[in-house]
């Protein structure tokens, strides 16, 4: 790869973490990590080879027995000790993302937060471990399950959550009793690092949790691997799916979390103040780069003007700059200079299918060192336009307008994604037809981001997840870990029924 802003000096390499031991890797195939808000670029993270990958997932297998065979209890004791050293390394761990991500500081804080929440899930995980059991099915018959490790488990991940996002799979898996390897995104796989070294350090033992990097090869390599049991993933729609297919179609069970088209409906009677804040956070926090971003708002009715004109000047009122440099700012730069074009690329494209650019992101003054665009507001648009249908993932807000809350709700049934949406009001009975009858999985009612924490599953819908068991809560249990059923009958000997009164027994009560 090249780039005109490719940092003079020697750059850091990024190694692997391979049997408990960090490695430099011997590929000569190479990705650069920028630092978004100074367009430079920080570090090289290299694309493992296959033999790499191959000595990743055989370190997990070897060291999957002695894991699954220690006591849950332990396992989770290893948790609690990561969670200890998370707590104390929070602020730097914090700045780290925002290094590599490029997102607020108090964003990057936010993002921490509800990774720790992760790791204090997977902390109690032991009591959902427990099985069912039923006594007495037939005459002398009982019943029970337990549940036990699947074996060697993958997590991909991508860009947006350098740290959140690994932080859903790895605490899970593991005190299931599975081992692991994490390929994180190879624009951010700094984070992805740290943790793994606090896990070490948390006494983890060696080739429990191993680190790869890599693309798509690399991707390949560990869905096709026959070690490998099982696949979490999550990242865009497109690639989602394919993981999703080529996983399954190699035995493995697959979770794949992808892309999103959020809406968030704006009713007439809603308290305008309130929603066009929640709008401005849900739609240009972290830059617009979350799967959970309103990135349409459906104003219903005569609300229209009011509220288009309170996102504008919300929108012209924040500050946008460099995240890196200490000043407090409120929005950051996108994570590389392809991505920030890409994105601007769109509001052409609303131009030319004849929306109205009512606020337009490019016109900020801003450094142009870094990856910075303003927020953008794109007023007028038809739910036939490309703005409408695709995933932006960026700061630009689309209007749709309509008339009435049916009009509101079939937009989601036309929308293919189904991750989150919002609705804005006072009427608990518009609430009520909109969480009962919104196409997506995850409602929030006068709540711009309604993202579940870690006790809850995430529960996307339609192309925005592929699988049956989602990431988060009791479902990221069932996810990593398999049932086994066992049917007890035993017999009286003849010694323990005849031979000795002590033997014997009567029901209670007889
Ligand atoms: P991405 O799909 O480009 O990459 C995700 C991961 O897949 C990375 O590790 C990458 O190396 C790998 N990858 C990329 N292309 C591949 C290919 N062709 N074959 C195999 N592997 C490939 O996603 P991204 O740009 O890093 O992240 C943004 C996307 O993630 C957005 O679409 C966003 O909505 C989605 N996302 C979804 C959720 C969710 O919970 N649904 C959460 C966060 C992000």
């Amino acid at each position: 790869m090249s780039s005109a802003t490719l940092a003079p000096s020697p750059t850091a390499q990024v190694p692997l973490l391979i049997g408990g031991r960090l490695e430099p890797s011997a590929s000569d195939r190479r990705g650069e990590v920028f630092n978004p808000s100074t367009g430079r670029v920080q570090a090289e993270v290299p694309f493992c080879t296959a033999a790499e990958i191959d000595r990743a997932v055989r370190s997990a297998a070897a060291a999957l027995p002695a894991w699954a065979e220690t006591p849950a209890v332990e396992r989770a004791r290893v948790l609690f000790r990561f969670r200890e050293l998370l707590q104390a390394r929070f602020e730097d761990l914090a700045a780290l993302v925002t290094r590599e991500h490029g997102k607020t500081i108090a964003e990057a804080r936010a993002e921490m937060q509800r990774g720790v929440e992760m790791v204090e899930f997977a902390c109690g995980i032991p009591s959902l471990l427990m099985g069912q059991a039923l006594e007495n099915l037939a005459p002398a018959v009982d019943c029970e399950t337990s549940r036990h490790p699947v074996g060697v488990c993958v997590g991909i991940t991508p860009f947006n959550f350098p740290s959140m996002v690994p932080l859903w799979m790895f605490p899970v898996a593991i005190v299931c009793g599975n081992t692991f390897v994490l390929k994180p995104s190879e624009k951010v796989p700094l984070s992805a690092m740290k943790l793994g070294e606090l896990l070490l350090e948390a006494g983890l033992p060696p080739g429990v949790f191993n680190i790869v990097h890599g693309d798509k090869a690399a991707v390949d390599a560990l869905l096709t691997h026959p070690l490998v049991r099982a696949v979490s993933f999550v990242g865009s729609t497109g690639v989602a799916r394919y993981i999703y297919a080529t996983g399954t179609a190699h035995g493995k069970r697959v979770q794949a979390a992808g892309g999103a088209k959020n809406h968030l409906i704006i009713m007439p009677d809603a308290n305008l103040d309130q929603a066009v804040q929640a709008l401005q956070t849900s739609a240009f926090g972290c830059a617009g780069e979350r799967c959970m971003a309103g990135s349409v708002a459906v104003p219903v009715g005569p609300i229209a003007d009011a509220l288009v004109e309170g996102l504008c000047r919300a929108g012209r009122a924040m500050k946008v700059g460099p995240t890196d440099g200490g000043a407090a700012v409120d929005m950051g730069p996108l994570v590389t200079r392809a991505h920030r074009e890409k994105v601007a690329a769109y509001l052409d494209v609303a131009r030319g299918e004849g929306a109205d650019l009512a606020l337009d992101g490019r016109a900020f003054d801003l450094p142009r060192d870094g990856f910075l665009l303003g927020p953008s507001v794109v007023d007028r648009v038809r739910p036939d336009m490309r703005l409408a249908r695709e995933e932006i993932f960026g700061p630009v807000l689309s209007v749709v307008r309509t008339a009435d809350l049916d009009e509101a709700l079939a937009l989601g049934r036309r929308c293919e994604y189904g991750n989150g949406a919002s609705i804005f009001t006072r009427s608990g009975w518009a609430a009520r037809e909109f969480k009962r009858r919104f196409n997506a999985g995850m409602i929030g009612v006068n709540v711009g981001v309604p993202a579940p924490m870690a006790w809850f599953p995430f529960t996307g819908w339609n192309q925005s997840f592929f699988g049956d068991l989602h990431i988060q809560g009791a479902e990221g249990v069932q996810f990593y870990t398999q049932q086994k059923m066992t049917l007890t009958r035993w017999f009286r000997s003849a010694s323990e029924s005849h031979a000795d009164p002590i033997w014997k027994t009567k029901p209670d009560g007889a």
